[in-house]
């Protein structure tokens, strides 16, 4: 199996980075189409639509309200059709920017990605999630390179709430251990081949700086005002962590997701602290003896991420809703990427303890 490794073609952060977009985005055209929700729109909208105007680059919004159905992206990718677009610039959260690769694939145009929250990874990569009508994950879908550019102003990053930054934390934490399990068991990457050392060295820096710096960020959340260590830990977050699971690959946590949402009251937390806790089950499973467990949650209980499914919202969790979330997670391609291959029972047990 060849070694893959892929990327944005740029990433650009600090305060003020939002202020770029125009020039960046007169590269690729002349009409944009502006895929973005109803209240990032109504924040930045009329920024934006300035800044790119003075690049005479002129924006045809797209909205993004409520899940990613199949039917809302063709119903995306028609708009942007009819208005002949150039180039897709994506702003706002998980959602609005998977919505924005979604239209990008069809138009096999240049992306920029703004993301506003740094809640997820997903800014710097080429996938993007459909859900269907009944908010039940339908596929994991790809463009065929990443986005051209992802934007990342902290100061807009910095006014979001903390709530969204710690899931962030819990879903760049994991990188590292699933990298890790990927490269060592023969596992693919997101681009279908083997980890290059490239990329697990990056999930280890995303590690070593949320654990240095990641207390410290959170509490900069919401302030509106980026700190030095609010700046190392949004590029851990988005930059380190994307390439880290992208290139590196996913195991146990990620493969969680998948069963997780099946346990009662679960379903609503968000990705990043269903990955935390998914974290946990995987360095159990793992019997590490490294002291990385105890490293972890004390960690977690500094900057608040959630340790048990209960935690999370769970309201039993029944046996049953157990060895339902632990068949599914297992029939997640992730899963086969372990030291050993897990049945039901064992990983429902895990799930067990964690719960
Ligand atoms: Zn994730």
């Amino acid at each position: 199996m060849l070694k893959i490794f892929g990327a944005p073609s740029r990433y650009i952060q600090g305060a003020g980075a939002l202020d770029t977009l125009g020039g960046y985005a007169a590269l690729f055209g002349r009409h944009a189409a502006l895929v973005i929700d109803r209240y990032v729109h109504g924040v930045l909208g009329p920024r934006i639509e300035t800044l790119c105007a003075a690049h005479h680059v002129r924006l045809t919004p797209l909205r993004v309200d409520g899940d990613l159905t199949p039917d809302l992206i063709a119903a995306l990718r028609a708009q942007a059709a009819a208005a002949g677009i150039d180039m897709v610039i994506a702003v706002g959260g998980g959602k609005s920017l998977d919505a924005g690769k979604a239209v990008a694939k069809a138009a096999h145009c240049h992306l920029v990605t703004v993301p506003t929250v740094a809640s997820n990874d997903a800014p710097t990569s080429k996938n993007y999630v459909l859900y269907d009508a009944h908010h039940n994950l339908l596929a994991v879908e790809h463009m065929l390179f990443n986005p051209t550019i992802v934007l990342v102003d902290t100061a807009i990053i910095a006014t979001a709430p903390a709530h969204f930054f710690r899931a962030g934390l819990g879903d760049a934490i994991s990188k590292k251990f699933e990298a890790e399990q990927c490269g060592r068991n023969g596992g693919r990457n997101m681009y279908d081949g083997a980890p290059l050392l490239s990329a697990q060295l990056i999930a280890d820096g995303c590690l070593r700086t949320l654990l240095a710096d990641g207390a410290d960020a959170l509490a900069a959340a919401g302030s509106g005002s980026p700190t030095p260590a609010f700046e190392r830990v949004v590029e851990a977050m988005i930059l380190m962590s994307g390439l880290g699971f992208e290139s590196g690959g996913l195991s146990i946590a990620h493969a969680l997701t998948r069963g997780l949402p099946k346990i009662a009251g679960v379903a609503t937390a968000l990705h990043g602290l269903q990955v935390a806790v998914g974290l946990l089950v995987q360095l159990d499973l793992e019997e590490r003896q490294d002291g990385m467990l105890a490293t972890l949650t004390q960690w977690y209980d500094q900057v608040g991420l959630p340790t048990t499914l209960r935690a999370l919202g769970a309201t039993g969790p029944t046996d049953a809703e157990l060895t339902l979330a632990a068949d599914l997670t297992l029939n997640a391609r992730h899963a086969a990427n372990f030291d050993r291959t897990l049945d039901i029972g064992t990983l429902a047990d895990a799930l067990r303890r964690h719960a």
